[in-house]
């Protein structure tokens, strides 16, 4: 072609980025590589192996270890016998460990980026311009967060060897998205990268090794899922990190209830991409390009469903195509090329299943004249249109290059098509009009909302997801909690502590000199109602010498239902509320328990036994926890992120929404305050389960409630077996998460059954002594009662 030519028709050339410096160190492992643990990079495993190849030729790049039970044995153990040194040696020397990480990327950028886009597809100019430096800016941020952790939160403690497994999108940047925060706070590590893309894994390892980290602080296990299902199973493993489907982490969910491991899932997402009319609708079409055709589409949160505003729909999808006409596909390594290769066949032939599906269902498909390359794995740039909110194509997570697009009419129809998934990862508002995208970015449940832009990301602002796209964090000082618990969790588990006020007839002191009648029955309280049991049937509580107390309702599933329906119905209203508002509802409440005093210590002591010395001392207790609680509602909004682009990003602190609660049997009144003030604080509705064995600590608040001004069905309390109700919670899908803190035994079934909705579970630690500060009002009440939403706003013009 000659100048004048290319002068005419502005063809691109191609632009290739050498592969030598990923080829060169292929063949210096002579392309076969497997598991890094204790420091050393192995090319064999005990499972045999299996090829790994680039998605854009389709040729074979090396061979990757298959590990079996007993790498993952040898990794754990490395990690185990590493980690209380890695703990020792401080902040300080963490901090400088995991620059010396950051620095080690930053010099081998090259080479990961290529190496990254020959393995996974991924064009060189996304792998270059933002896996790379992202994952190097992950070990900087965090450096940071190893050497100033302790002056932000004092008395924590790394929860110990954490197994971490991440999918091939990312490979390089959801290691660094785990890895980092786990070392900055003093775990040690054993990863399974995607078995697709194990490469930049291994690289990273060698970087490790030469960067001095001390042997067994990270290692890695390649393989198949398999692998990963032998860590998530590992017994000395304290904490397990997922990145990947939805499916596989409901998997995780089950298999770890009840062993105390503590669990993070992030997952998949079909997240909205919201245009308005006033929208800038060229910078929205340029938006939708980074929302869906970044990486291939295989982004756990790609704006993979288009809103647009129905009196710009037809012009939108005309600029849009026209865009998508420009769009150029090809080899990942050609500089010049916007898609790249999808990873693997299965995958191309799960991204055309489902656009066959879509088509048979009724949408219209679009995509541009320009031929596919044929060589390796590629599928075009996507538009269906004429979709409706209740098709697969827009309910399933398509993981490719696949944009449906609905339209709506007015700001509360984007908004509930918006919300219409079971996801809940991310979204994108596109308007001029800053109050409607402040607001429409309030009500979008989601973990990360992006005005006027759309997938940006930093290791400063959380990333993760609401509902069933999973909980817990990564990135963001929201993140840290991932990895770290409280310090005083430990002592108990060296010291048990003896906490539980068990019913005792030793107990000395005179009891409270009030008399307790017995004719009454204490009924539920649901929607601000006393109601009674649905069963009919009551139970009686009885003092530690085993005399009749008082009675209460036995509740049952169509309790916790009636409770649940109370709760959800309040929820939007007590969350909309202002935060003085609930706090001075709280205020309130505690107000109204002081004329009461000596009636509940009394009843404390008539049913536990405790002396009226103790009992009063929990009442007092009880009511200076409604002030904390109250006090807190309005300092625990949130921060604004730090992140390095010229963006607000605001971490606003949500409420979860609709809270189970299972009360201990020790310290009725106390537990059960100490639970509920918390969750209502942050905007929560409950439904609580209060101590099975002295229940009337509870039941005696329906009247101080309703003299308190909480609104109907802001606390709901159904009384009965612990054992019967809490899994009616753990199993309802229209509870957001579940507070448990009964019996450790009983925890498994309900982890287990939280995961139809993937609610978020708090099983509390054991041997928690209620009447502590710290372990009965520590800013963990907080952390569990709020999920953490960043908005990003960007300015200037
Ligand atoms: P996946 O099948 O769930 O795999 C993720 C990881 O888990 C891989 O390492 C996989 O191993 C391993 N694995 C598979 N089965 C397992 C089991 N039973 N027990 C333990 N580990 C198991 O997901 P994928 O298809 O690779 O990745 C795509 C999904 O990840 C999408 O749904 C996407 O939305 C999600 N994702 C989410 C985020 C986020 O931050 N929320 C980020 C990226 C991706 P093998 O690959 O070796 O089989
Ligand atoms: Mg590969």
């Amino acid at each position: 072609m000659s100048v004048a030519e290319i002068f005419e028709s502005m063809e691109y050339g191609p632009a290739p980025e050498s592969a030598a410096p990923a080829e060169e160190w292929l063949e210096r492992h002579d392309r076969r590589f497997g598991p890094f643990i204790a420091g050393e990079l192995r090319s064999e495993a005990s499972g045999g192996d299996f090829e790994t190849h680039a998605p854009g030729s389709g040729k074979v790049l090396g061979r990757i270890a298959q590990c079996g039970p007993r790498e993952v044995d040898e990794a754990v153990a490395a990690a185990r016998a590493a980690q209380s040194d890695w703990w020792k040696i401080g902040g300080y020397g963490r901090a400088r460990h995991l620059y010396a990480i950051a620095r080690k990327i930053q010099k081998h950028s090259r080479r990961l980026a290529v190496l990254e886009s020959l393995d996974n597809g991924k064009p060189i100019r996304e792998s270059r311009d933002l896996d790379v430096p992202l994952a190097a800016r992950h070990f900087y941020h965090h450096a940071g967060w190893a050497q100033v952790i302790d002056q932000r939160h004092p008395n924590w403690r790394p929860l110990g060897v954490a197994g971490q497994i991440i999918p091939w999108n990312f490979p390089l940047l959801m290691l660094a998205w785990k890895i980092a925060p786990a070392l900055a706070t003093g775990n040690t590590i054993v990863l399974k990268p995607a078995e697709f893309t194990s490469l930049s894994a291994i690289a990273f390892a060698e970087l490790c090794r030469d960067a001095g980290l001390p042997p067994g602080v990270v290692n890695l296990v390649t393989g198949d899922g398999a692998v990963g299902e032998m860590i998530v199973a590992h017994p000395d493993i304290d904490k397990i990190a997922f990145t990947g489907s939805t499916e596989v982490g409901r998997v995780l969910r089950r298999d770890t209830a009840g062993t105390g491991k503590k669990l993070s899932l992030e997952l998949g997402g079909k997240s909205p991409f919201v245009v308005f009319d006033d929208a800038d609708l060229d910078g929205a079409v340029e938006g939708v390009v980074d929302a869906i055709w970044f990486n291939q589409g295989e982004v756990c949160c790609a704006g993979s469903r288009l809103l647009v505003q129905e009196g710009v729909a037809e012009r939108f999808h005309d600029k849009l195509r026209t865009r998508m006409e420009t769009l150029r596909l090809g080899d990942p390594l050609d500089k010049a090329i916007d898609i790249g290769a999808v990873v693997a066949p299965v995958q191309l032939e799960r991204i055309k299943a489902l656009v066959d599906r879509g088509v048979e269902e009724g949408a219209t498909l679009w995509q541009p004249a320009a031929t596919c390359p044929t060589d390796g794995w590629f599928f075009p740039p996507t538009l269906l249109t004429g979709v409706e909110p209740a098709d697969t194509v827009a309910q399933e997570e398509i993981f490719g290059p696949v944009l449906v697009s609905m339209t709506f009419r007015t700001p509360d129809e984007a908004v509930a098509l918006a919300n219409n998934t079971r996801y809940g990862l991310a979204g994108s508002v596109w308007t001029e009009n800053i109050n409607l995208a402040l607001q429409v970015a309030a009500r979008i449940k989601a973990g990360t909302l992006w005005i006027n832009c759309t997938n940006q990301f930093d290791a400063a602002a959380g990333f993760g997801g609401y509902r069933e796209s999973g909980y817990g964090r990564e990135g963001g000082e929201e993140g840290l909690w991932e990895y770290i618990r409280p310090a005083w969790e430990l002592a108990t588990e060296q010291k048990p502590q003896k906490v539980a006020k068990k019913p005792s007839k030793k107990a000395k002191g005179k009891p409270a000199a009030v008399a307790i009648g017995i004719d009454r029955t204490a009924k539920m309280y649901i929607g601000g109602k006393q109601a009674r049991p649905d069963g009919g049937y009551s139970r009686s509580v009885v003092g530690p010498d085993g005399s009749p107390v008082g009675e209460i309702g036995e509740g049952n599933r169509k309790d916790i239902r009636n409770a649940v329906a109370a709760a959800r119905k309040a929820g939007p209203g007590w969350a909309k509320a202002s935060a003085h508002l609930r706090a001075q509802i709280l205020f309130y409440v505690a107000e109204n328990l002081e004329p009461r005093k000596a009636e509940l210590a009394g009843r404390i002591v008539a049913m536990t036994g405790a002396t009226a010395k103790a009992s009063s001392q929990e009442v007092e207790r009880a009511i200076e926890r409604w002030f904390l609680w109250a006090g807190w509602a309005d300092k625990y909004a949130g921060t604004v992120q730090a992140v390095p682009i010229r963006n607000f990003t605001f971490a606003v602190h949500e409420p979860l929404g609709t809270l189970g609660i299972v009360c201990p049997d020790e310290n009725p009144l106390l537990a059960f305050t100490s639970t509920v003030a918390p969750a209502l604080a942050m905007g929560n509705t409950v439904v609580a389960v209060p101590s099975e064995a002295h229940p009337l600590a509870a039941t005696d608040l329906y009247q101080v409630f309703e003299t308190s001004d909480v609104p109907a069905g802001v606390v709901n309390i159904v009384t009965g077996e612990r054992s019967v109700l809490a899994p009616e919670m753990a199993k309802h899908d229209d509870l957001d998460g579940l507070w448990y803190f009964g019996p450790k035994a009983e925890a498994e079934p309900l982890e287990s059954a939280s995961i139809g909705n993937l609610k978020r579970t708090w099983v509390g630690h054991p041997g928690r002594d209620w009447t502590n500060s710290e372990q009965g009002a520590g800013e963990e009440f907080l952390r569990h009662a709020i999920q953490v939403k960043n908005i990003w706003v960007p300015w200037g013009e």
